[in-house]
């Protein structure tokens, strides 16, 4: 006779299928995703564009980390766009709609050929942790009995104010028509008493609601009711409320984050030699870690607007007009596609890069996790894209946000009234601001911006060490994971 642990033991580990939108934010959470899984003995297949995989082993160590586990395998696909193509910016929303057109069919075709959907085999899949973004997978996964786990790599409160559509259709707060950009918002549980109409996802700025991208945006979200779980890379400490709100509304929510920190605890609890893992689509210019050793502490503002947002020329001279005219010092990453309407002139004038030389420095694309880490970094200047927020919460640095689109809208307006970390200049660009913004955030008010930011970089990193709600969380999800193993 054979006990249930035995029984447990005689299965084959359970095979995670992974497949994330393939631009920086969702691929860095989603990997760290899988190292978690492989951390658990799970076997992991890694759905990757060509083009993303040839850039992480051009620019990464992840082949390397990932190739210490057997049952980790990463699998590629054209993403539909030619090799010049920017995927990034203007042209995001075109490349992701390519990943759905070409990726999609041919991620497909595998499953059959391949015998991934077939029972009674190691190779059969035993769940399909989806990209929130990716609207196939709930018919995918209806139709061929897969449990399907839907994981947003946003804030839950950018995905619960989507999710919300129909109330907020109901009360007559969406379309805006033409009503203040500064009224309060009701109808967002949780959210009342601080949410703006200017702080809600970018897509509600709209006039016709019948507009294509609000619209698969939000038919996207109400894809989460099929799910049998929803993954937020967020904690109880940060948006407790309001996964609390998601949990009426699906079977099992786990948050799991800061994921990235999760990792780094989880490596060094199994004694697994542990350093910033990054999964850079770029290459990291180490020079500024350099530069930024030869800085004084907490002098130095770090400017960054992620992989995708994309600026003008006008707000790229505000924004350095308004740098330069503080007395701190910046490292500002300027990807050379971001800029528009700079064509065939340097985005930045010759006699402002003068200006620049000894006060700051411009890179390409940086180590970002180590620079929020350095000593020398005291502030950050961001877009407020999810990752980049919970990277600059988990090293303590307060920010001045100036969101682009999206979920940035809300996530600063988070940071700004809720966690008091930050200051929200969104729907501005006016380098008076900008100089007021930094040298309040530095400057005038350092001392208690510094004291929150350093009192929540403590929860966060408690949250994810051992009987933290997020740690249990993840042992709760590997559980349920485990117990789908036929
Ligand atoms: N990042 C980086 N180096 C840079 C700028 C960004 O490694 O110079 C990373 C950053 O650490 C974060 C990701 O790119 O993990 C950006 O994700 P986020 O969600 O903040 O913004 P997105 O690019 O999706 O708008």
């Amino acid at each position: 006779m054979t006990s249930d642990s035995d029984q447990q033991n005689l299965r084959p580990p359970p095979h995670v299928l992974i497949f994330p939108m393939p631009v920086q934010g969702h691929l860095n959470s989603m990997l760290n995703l899988s190292h978690l899984f492989c951390l658990a003995e799970f076997d992991v297949t890694f759905i990757i564009s060509d083009f993303s995989h040839r850039r992480l082993l051009q620019h990464t160590t992840v082949a390397a980390t990932f190739a210490r586990y057997p049952g980790f395998q990463f699998r590629t696909f054209p993403d539909g766009v030619p090799e010049d193509h920017p995927r990034s910016g203007r042209r995001a929303m075109e490349f992701m709609s390519s990943v759905n057109k070409v990726t999609v069919p041919l991620f497909k075709e595998m499953m059959i050929q391949e015998n991934f959907l077939a029972s009674a085999t190691r190779r059969r899949v035993t769940c399909f942790v989806a990209d929130g973004v990716l609207n196939f997978a709930a018919d995918f996964c209806e139709e061929n009995g897969l449990p399907l786990i839907y994981f947003r790599t946003t804030t839950t409160s950018y995905f619960w104010a989507l999710f919300r559509f129909p109330e907020l259709l109901e009360a007559q707060e969406i379309p805006f028509g033409g009503k203040s950009m500064d009224g309060l918002i009701e109808s967002i549980p949780g959210m009342e008493g601080f949410i703006r109409r200017r702080d809600l996802p970018s897509f509600y700025r709209v006039v016709d609601l019948n507009d294509p991208i609000l619209k698969d945006t939000v038919s996207v979200t109400m894809l989460i009711k099929r799910a049998q779980v929803a993954i937020f890379n967020t904690c109880e400490d940060l948006e407790g409320k309001i996964v609390e709100e998601v949990r009426k509304h699906v079977p099992r929510v786990f948050s799991i984050g800061p994921i990235h920190e999760q990792v780094k605890y989880r490596l060094t609890e199994k004694k697994v030699e542990s350093s910033i893992i990054t999964a850079s689509l770029w290459e990291e210019d180490r020079s500024c870690i350099k530069w930024l050793d030869a800085q004084s502490p907490k002098s130095v503002i770090y400017v960054s607007f992620g992989s995708l947002a994309f600026v003008t020329r006008e707000q790229v001279l505000e924004l350095l007009h308004g740098l330069l005219d503080c007395s701190q010092r910046f490292l500002w990453v300027m990807r050379p596609d971001s800029i528009i309407g700079s064509e065939g002139e340097d985005p930045v004038p010759v006699e402002l890069m003068e200006r620049i030389k000894g006060k700051g420095l411009l890179v390409e694309w940086a180590p970002q996790e180590k620079v929020l880490n350095h000593p020398a970094v005291g502030g950050f200047m961001t877009h407020s894209g999810w990752n980049s927020t919970l990277e600059s919460i988990s090293a303590g640095v307060p920010m001045v946000c100036w969101p682009c689109f999206a979920d940035q809208m809300t996530n600063c307006r988070i940071v700004s009234e809720v966690w008091k970390i930050g200051l929200d200049i969104k729907d501005t660009c006016d380098r008076k601001i900008i100089k007021k913004a930094i040298r309040d955030l530095m400057e005038v008010r350092k001392d208690e911006f510094m004291e929150r930011s350093a009192n929540l970089a403590k929860l966060v990193k408690k949250t994810v060490s051992k009987e933290g709600s997020s740690y249990n969380n993840l042992d709760g999800l590997i559980q349920y994971i485990k117990s789908l193993v036929i």
